[in-house]
């Protein structure tokens, strides 16, 4: 099985000139939502995670499935007031203006070790800003992991020196 035959191009979604990953079809196939899990753990288990934190909200998918795994917190990362307690917030850059990100004060301690997923790295602007985020509450960055890399987009250089791991890469 290849994992690319589940990840559907949808043209011109959701505006006019984007090519949209619709991940939808691997989400559907168990199978092919295994294998993903094997590679995306794969070399984090010894590696002592205490939180995996989920960008909103197709990383959550994938988020909660790697912290029950890893016997880890999962810790939503959301859009701007969804979170009910208190909260921190990062605001980052898309191709016209800019998004806010927010996490709960509690969700991560100072020496928390991180996991950070999200379902695509594309011009890394959503990943720098939750990396940020967890850093201000004194979190420890262990991976940033994805299901696919658009490494054409260079997401990896705006997320700077962190280790980013993704099993589809295109
Ligand atoms: P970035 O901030 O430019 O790296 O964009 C990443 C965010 O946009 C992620 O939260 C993704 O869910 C979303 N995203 C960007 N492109 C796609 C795509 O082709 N398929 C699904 N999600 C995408």
């Amino acid at each position: 099985m290849t994992l690319n035959q589940y990840i559907r191009e949808v043209q011109d979604f959701p505006k006019p000139g984007i090519v949209f990953k619709d991940i939808t079809p691997l989400l559907g196939n168990p199978q092919a939502v295994r294998e993903c899990m094997a590679l995306l753990i794969n070399n984090l288990r010894d590696r002592k995670i205490d939180k995996v934190v989920g960008a909103e909200s197709r990383g959550f998918f994938f988020a909660t499935l790697l912290a029950y795994e890893l016997g880890s917190g999962f810790v939503p990362v959301r859009k701007p007031k969804k979170l009910p307690y208190e909260t921190i917030s990062a605001t980052y850059e898309l191709e016209y203006g800019t998004d806010i990100l927010e996490v709960h004060t509690d969700a991560i301690k100072p020496g928390d070790r991180v996991l950070i997923h999200d379902d695509v790295l594309a011009t890394g602007g959503t990943a720098k800003a939750v990396c940020e985020l967890v850093e201000r509450l004194g979190g420890v960055i262990v991976q940033c992991n994805f299901l696919m890399e658009l490494s054409f987009l260079k997401g990896r250089e705006k997320i700077g020196n962190y280790e980013v791991y993704a099993p589809l890469v295109y």
